[in-house]
């Protein structure tokens, strides 16, 4: 079974964020538990807890195939203490939220080290955040996703995902999620079939098939190797539409949310069809 959806919005209340993925003909949805540009939030009442778990059950959506999105204000590896303390704060705030929705993930980004710290000394930040947050929550998975590398952003490497899982205490609630842009944009070239193969059995020799949590499917405007995070409607975009259509008939990637984050939302349903009639 493939769960396929999108970034969907959950203004007006989480509990929208189910019906917003069920409109476009989604099995699966990221969301954002949060106004992901603001630091503080309000609490989830008990209403958008109990909604948001009815819209889910009545619309067939299991948790896990709901993978939400951490603020992007959040850097779990930030060289200067204050800044860190409230990041992890934050992420803390957010592991939480996901625990009272009854989510059992939550996707970030592992963080930038702001050239004031050494690559390897912001992974030790980034690990030490996790396991931080971890202690401080229950039955949530924290999702490394990696990143296209822009500035300081660390995790562009599967090399990178290792590191922070292999300095994590519980490994059974740490994960990955493989953004396809991010990925291409990092230096891997999904876009021909060799460079698909070579790409995922680096995957699996580096991090492992069973941290892999979650897919974020997006084509790219930007080049191989860029280091720059443009997303682009799929097979629009450099990689091009034949690696998704792997993706669709591949079981590795079976059971985990394959979310769209495509710069064009009125072009979902069509996107979510057409992987759909592939994966079926
Ligand atoms: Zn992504
Ligand atoms: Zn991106």
């Amino acid at each position: 079974m493939k769960y396929i959806g999108a970034h969907v919005s959950a203004a007006g209340g989480v509990q929208n964020a189910p019906l917003n993925a069920d409109k476009i003909g989604a099995t699966g949805f990221a969301l954002f538990t949060k106004n992901q540009r603001r630091w503080s939030a309000k609490p989830l009442t008990e209403e958008n807890i109990e909604q948001f778990k009815k819209n889910c059950r009545e619309l067939d959506f299991p948790m896990e195939a709901v993978l939400p999105h951490d603020s992007y204000l959040i850097n779990l590896g930030h060289p200067e203490k204050e800044k860190l303390e409230k990041s992890r704060n934050a992420f803390y705030d957010e592991m939480n939220r996901c625990e009272q929705l009854g989510i059992r993930m939550l996707n970030f980004h592992p963080g930038s080290h702001l050239n004031k710290i050494t690559p390897e000394e912001c992974i030790g930040r980034i690990a030490e955040s996790v396991n931080l947050a971890l202690e401080r929550s229950k039955g949530v998975t924290a999702v490394i996703e990696n990143t296209a590398g822009q500035g300081t952003n660390l995790g562009y490497r599967f090399e990178h995902l290792a590191a922070i899982i292999d300095q994590v205490e519980e490994k059974e609630r740490v994960g990955v999620c493989i953004d396809t842009a991010h990925a291409f944009a990092g230096g891997y070239d999904l876009s021909t079939d060799q460079g698909f193969d070579q790409t995922f059995e680096e995957f699996e020799s580096v991090v492992g098939f069973e941290y892999l949590r979650g897919m974020h499917l997006n084509d790219s405007k930007k080049e191989l190797a860029s280091r720059v995070d443009r997303h682009e409607c799929l097979g629009d975009g450099l990689i091009g539409w034949k690696p998704f259509e792997r993706i669709m008939k591949d079981d590795r990637f079976d059971g985990i949310p394959l979310v769209l984050e495509t710069p064009e939302p009125d072009r979902w349903p069509e996107e979510i069809e057409k992987l759909n009639s592939i994966a079926e």
